[in-house]
């Protein structure tokens, strides 16, 4: 197989453009897209969907190997060029919005797998989008910036736990697979990069309702740099003596700061607030 520099290059000889607004960094490491294509689990009974295949140098090394593949991407000059020099691998080409692509609408009551070097314009709209939609997953193998996948796998204590932290963390075991430097894309992008690998799994005692959970845990973390329950009494607009018998039940100290607080005791304070 052509490796990825030189196939890059050829494309782009051959009229395709990076489009920085569509978060076009191409891959041209080929060692790093190797890596991917391990990680992400892909079997022959699997379906699996990429998210913005570009020009396709992950999408060539998965098709084949997975039960279905579908590739979704946005720029339909890109996309007629892939369905060009693609033309025979079994993949699935849908032209459109990956935020309003539903996998269950690919594969139905299965569940597969999805893989993507993320539009890093889109990170965050794409795995809440995609974590809802975790009942159908089995795995997500996504490149995404440095500092977002120090945020995903963050514990808390720290500067990088957080919304995100917890959003992530609820769905899925999140695993920080591979540090990628910015040589590896073209362009390179400013920032250094990651591929995170998380598996989806329901978090033990969270309902499946989760947004009492989250509204708090939001209320908490809106003004982090005060205590619990100053930013609760603020982010639920109650008063403080109500908020600190809430946080007492729950077994909180109020003095502490929402990002020493864990997922297990968010969740007993959603119980709380549920009996009140
Ligand atoms: N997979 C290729 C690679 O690794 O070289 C390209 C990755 S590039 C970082 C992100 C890709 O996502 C681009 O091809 C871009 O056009 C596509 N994209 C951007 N926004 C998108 C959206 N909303 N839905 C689907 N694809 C999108």
């Amino acid at each position: 197989m052509e490796n990825a520099l030189n196939y890059t290059r050829r494309l782009m000889k051959a009229g395709a453009k990076a489009r920085k607004s569509l978060g076009q960094n191409f891959l041209i490491d080929d060692e790093v897209i190797a890596a991917i294509v391990k990680l992400s689990g892909v079997a022959a009974e699997i379906p699996a969907v990429e998210i913005g295949p570009g020009l396709g140098v992950l999408t060539r090394l998965l098709a084949g190997q997975t039960g279905r593949l579908w590739a979704v991407e946005l720029d339909q000059n890109l996309l007629a060029l892939l369905r060009r020099e693609l033309r025979s691998a079994p993949v699935e080409w849908v032209q459109g919005d990956a935020l309003k692509l539903h996998v269950r609408d690919l594969w139905g009551e299965q569940k597969g797998i999805l893989i993507g070097n993320l539009p890093y314009y889109i990170t965050s709209p794409l795995l809440e989008h995609y974590l809802q939609q975790a009942d159908h997953l089995l795995s997500m193998t996504i490149m995404v910036q440095q500092e977002v996948a120090r945020r995903m796998v963050a514990e808390p204590g720290g500067k990088d736990y957080g919304v995100l932290s917890i959003a992530v963390q609820t769905a899925a075991e999140p695993e920080l697979a591979l540090a990628v430097p910015r040589a590896a894309f073209l362009p390179s992008p400013q920032v250094d990069s990651a591929v995170v690998r998380l598996r989806l799994r329901p978090f033990p005692g969270l309902s499946a309702d989760q947004g009492m959970f989250f509204r708090l845990v939001k209320a908490a973390f809106g003004q982090r740099r005060k205590t619990v329950l100053n930013s609760l009494s603020a982010g639920l607009g109650r008063v403080k003596g109500e908020v600190e018998e809430m946080l007492t039940q729950a077994g909180i100290d109020g003095g502490r700061r929402a990002e020493t607080i864990s997922i297990a005791e968010y969740i007993r304070l959603t119980e709380v607030e549920r009996s009140r």
